[in-house]
């Protein structure tokens, strides 16, 4: 894939996520503020403006300029996490031209590190890191059996969508779901949904 193709994949991805506000809005109601939604579609509006009809020369410039605009514009919790995120898998990276399986692979483990660096939230935490953990094993699986790559994102969405849907089970040990206690079982994680939405429109865009 070169970078083109990576532009119109984010361009995607943020097409979807602003489609998908209400839905993130009504998520983080229930065991947060319900800012969540807000947030991931301002910082996804300004990502397609900044995207739109530009080239980028590399992999790596393009998850900068991801990452850059959204620190720029999303605020709350997950806007500084989903920032530091596209910027840290990229970091300190010999740049590319193309990106295959084995390269996003790589990045969104560096970046899924960064996160879990950063926020100190670990696999179980009801949090962003339970979709993306399993979402970028998935890459990683697919890379190592050689699959497409339209393959290799299905696996990553299907991680991704298992992650969320197992942040229902959990109880939250940060951000304000933590104060709900017990009373969030059943109920899952907002960011750990946008990880969701995010990686599926990657496969989509793919298939
Ligand atoms: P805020 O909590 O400031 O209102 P958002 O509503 O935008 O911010 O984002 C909340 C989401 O951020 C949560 O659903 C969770 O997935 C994620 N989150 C919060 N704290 C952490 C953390 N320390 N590590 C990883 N993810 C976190
Ligand atoms: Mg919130
Ligand atoms: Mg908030």
């Amino acid at each position: 894939m070169n970078t083109r193709q990576l532009r119109d994949m984010f361009l995607s991805v943020a097409h979807k996520v602003v489609e998908s506000e209400d839905f993130l809005t009504e998520i983080d109601l229930k065991i947060g503020d319900g800012d969540h939604g807000f947030g991931m579609a301002l910082g996804f509006k300004a990502v397609k403006t900044a995207l739109e009809g530009k080239d980028f020369p590399t992999v790596e410039a393009l998850f900068q300029e991801v990452g850059m605009t959204l620190l720029d514009t999303m605020g709350g919790a997950s806007g500084v996490l989903f920032g530091t995120m596209f910027i840290s898998g990229v970091a300190k990276q010999e740049p590319h031209e193309e990106a295959d399986l084995a390269l996003l692979a790589g990045i969104f483990r560096r970046a899924l590190e960064a996160l879990k660096r950063r926020g100190k939230a670990r696999v179980g935490d009801k949090t962003m890191v339970d979709a993306f953990e399993p979402a970028a094993a998935g890459l990683e699986e697919g890379a190592a059996k050689g699959v497409s790559l339209k393959e290799g994102l299905a696996l990553c969405a299907d991680g991704a969508k298992k992650g969320m849907e197992y942040t229902r089970e959990c109880v939250a040990r940060f951000g304000r779901a933590k104060s709900y206690g017990t009373k969030a079982i059943g109920l899952q994680d907002a960011g750990a949904t946008s990880v969701w939405i995010i990686f599926q429109a990657m496969s989509d865009w793919a298939s």
